[in-house]
Order: C-alpha cells, then structure tokens, then sequence
C-alpha cells in the first residue's frame, strides 16, 4: 500500500512524541467509522467490530455512536466488550467454547455462534437467552492467503455442506461465514452465491446470517454500492437480518507506529535499527507477510535503507525502503497503517518495552491512553 498524505501539522505532533509509540488517528477513524455507518443506514445491516483487530476500548465510546456493536472470539473479548460498550451488540464465535466460559458468554452475548455440531450439542442447552447459531464452511477459496483461508482443505472452521442434516436443530436461528481477508465486493458477492447455492435451503427457517470479515470496506476501491445491493437483497429475498464484522475495515489507515533510528550500520546494504520492533510491536509484518507504508518514501530511487530492530533476532526486520532523504541516528520513522493487529498482538519478547498509545484527536491534540513499563514485561513471567 502507497503511504498516505499526512498534514505538516501531524508530522510535527508524531515528531514530537516519545519512541516507540502507537499513535491512534481519531479523525481518520471517524471518516471510516462514517463509511460504515451509512452502509448501516442504507441496508439494515448491522456493523460490528472484530475486536481480535482491534480492541483499544478507550476508542470503543466513539465506535458505539456509529456500529452497531462487536464480536468476541471468546470470553475475554466478549468480556471487554460487555464492560466498555455496554448496551451494544455482543457476538461471540470460537472454535471451541470451554463449559464453564458458556454461561457467562449466554448473559452477556446476544448472539453465539458454534463451529461444530460437537459444540452445539455440548453447550446449547446451557444457553437461555442468546441467540445461536453455526459457522459454515462454504469450502469456496477466494484468496491465496493459506493462513487466512479457512476454506483451505483439512481447515477447522466451519460446517461444511456434507455434514449438515436434513433438518436444522430448533434452536439455531442463524448461520455465519467468514472466509475473506482484505478483499473487496466481488468476492464476498461470490462466495455468497457459493453459500446460497449450497445452504440457501435453510433459509426460510433462519433469523440472521452473519457474513464474518475480510471485508475491505474503507479501501477507496471498494465497491460499497454493490455490498448494499447484495446485502438488501438477502433482506428482501430471506427476511434475514445481516451482520457483517469487519476488524481492518474499521480501522484500516487509522494509525501510526512512530519510532526512532537508534544506529545505522553496514553490510552490503545500509541498515537502520530502531526502536520498534517488527517481531514485538506489529508481527503481521513478518507472519503475513506485508510492508507497512512508510511517511517519506518513494517507491524507488531515494536513499536506500533496510529498516530493522533492536531485538537480537537477526529476522526482525521491517523491509528495504526508499526514503526522501538521508537518516541518521535520532531520525524519526513513522510507519502508517498501525491500527490493525498491532496492539492487540504485541510482545515483550527480548525484554522489549511496549510502545506508548497515544491517542491523535482531530484537533491535533494527543493525549496518552497508556504508557508501559518494566512490571508489564515482569508480570506476565512470573
Ligand atoms: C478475523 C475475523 C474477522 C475480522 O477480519 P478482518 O480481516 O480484520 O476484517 C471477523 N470474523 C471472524 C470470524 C474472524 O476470524
């Protein structure tokens, strides 16, 4: 992705901020947050937050005025969710629930859904007030992403066609599927003709479908008309009540890494360590893989430089980057597109200090969320 224009006035604040530091950007979460309110509006779906993505519950206030609420992937999550945006939607789905999690997630979610019949059959009997339902497996790959393709063969989630029955238990009263991962309208409208295909005889006897994340909504490419073409049509055809669980989508450029060059060194290329680390502050970059866009870049022909870090693991690097102009040591660099699964995924590990969230008000004014220190790497040792 092509790093984005950011204002002097921004540059000067993230500058100024001590290193490493996550910076939230609460004007570009409001546009994005806007985008997908007015998708709420136009089709009656209801928009809820993955917090596996992101769960900076501080922004959760500012996120209930526009989505309708979240979605755990367990009870911690579903837990956060119920205490910081009380009164909202709470969904909950795992692979795998444990018996005495069950209950609780029953008074405190409106809505569970069970990856097998195993768990359906362990766990329904216990819930008296949330609505349940199933995930499916389309078995429909639109992506190349293994690991984050839960169609690819031997995955674990989701029912497939071949082992549904004839006629669906009483108490499921919706389905779920979740199979995308930064992609844009038309493959969500053909994996929903996959589904329908298969699982659309079910329909009539369901309440909602819940067509999980992936959904690159705020990307300026996507085709918003189109989802709320398809998704009036589920509407109108089904009587269903749709949801969709965006985590990127929600807060997708909505964020800063800011760190600073602690050394430059050589060996056949020009290296530069930093603060932050890619293996503790933002692992998607090294599991996924991808390169976060970086403020002062060109795509080729600047100053050449690999971006690494402190750790002593000699794989802890960021990328190869063009810059502007030449860094030296006490430069800032500031990554962007460090919202989603970065603090909700960090580390201590070689001892490494947790980046500082900050929180970027449209003003221009920061104001810490929360500082880390030694104790939050020793607390969790011992
Ligand atoms: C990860 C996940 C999401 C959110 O995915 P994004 O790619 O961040 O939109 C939603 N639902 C389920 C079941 C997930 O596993």
């Amino acid at each position: 992705m092509k790093p984005h224009f950011i204002s002097t006035d921004i540059i000067e604040v993230l500058k100024s901020l001590p290193t490493p530091s996550f910076v939230i950007d609460e004007g570009r979460l409001l546009s994005n947050l806007k985008t997908l309110n007015n998708i709420e509006k136009l089709s009656d779906v209801k928009i809820l937050l993955a917090q596996k993505c992101f769960s900076t519950f501080r922004l959760y206030p500012l996120i209930a005025k526009y989505l309708s609420g979240t979605v755990a992937s367990g009870i911690f999550e579903a837990r956060l969710a119920h205490e910081e945006m009380p009164g909202k939607e709470n969904h909950v789905f795992a692979p795998a629930f444990k018996a005495e999690d069950v209950e609780e997630l029953d008074k405190i979610c409106g809505h569970i859904v069970f990856n097998s019949w195993n768990q359906f059959n362990l766990h329904s009997d216990k819930c008296k007030n949330a609505s349940l339902g199933i995930r499916i497996n389309p078995e429909f790959s639109t992506q190349d992403h293994a690991i984050y393709d839960p169609c690819s063969f031997g995955s674990r989630l989701g029912i497939r066609i071949s082992d549904m029955p004839e006629k669906l238990p009483e108490k499921i009263e919706g389905f779920h599927f979740h199979t995308l991962c930064e992609q844009g309208f038309e493959d969500l409208e053909k994996t929903f003709c996959e589904v329908e295909k298969k699982f659309g005889k079910y329909f009539h006897r369901l309440k909602w479908l819940n067509l999980g994340g992936g959904h690159y909504i705020t990307h300026e490419d996507y085709n918003v008309d189109g989802l709320i073409k398809l998704l009036k049509y589920i509407k109108e055809k089904y009587g269903l009540q749709t949801f969709l669980e965006p985590g990127e989508g929600v807060v997708l450029n909505c964020g800063y890494l800011v760190s600073t060059v602690m050394d430059k060194v050589k060996n056949g290329i020009e290296i530069l360590i930093l603060d932050a680390s890619a293996a503790c502050h933002c692992p998607d970059v090294i599991e996924m893989p991808f390169l976060p866009p970086i403020f002062e870049t060109l795509e080729n022909g600047g100053y050449k430089y690999r971006l690494s870090s402190m750790t002593c693991l000699a794989g802890d690097v960021f990328g190869d980057y063009d810059f502007l102009t030449e860094k030296n040591i006490g430069d800032k660099v500031i990554f962007e597109d460090m919202a989603l699964y970065t603090m909700v995924k960090t580390n201590t590990f070689n001892g490494m200090p947790l980046p500082e969230i900050f929180l970027l008000h449209q003003d221009n004014n920061v104001e810490s969320i929360k500082k880390f220190g030694y104790e939050d790497f020793k607390n969790r040792l011992g």
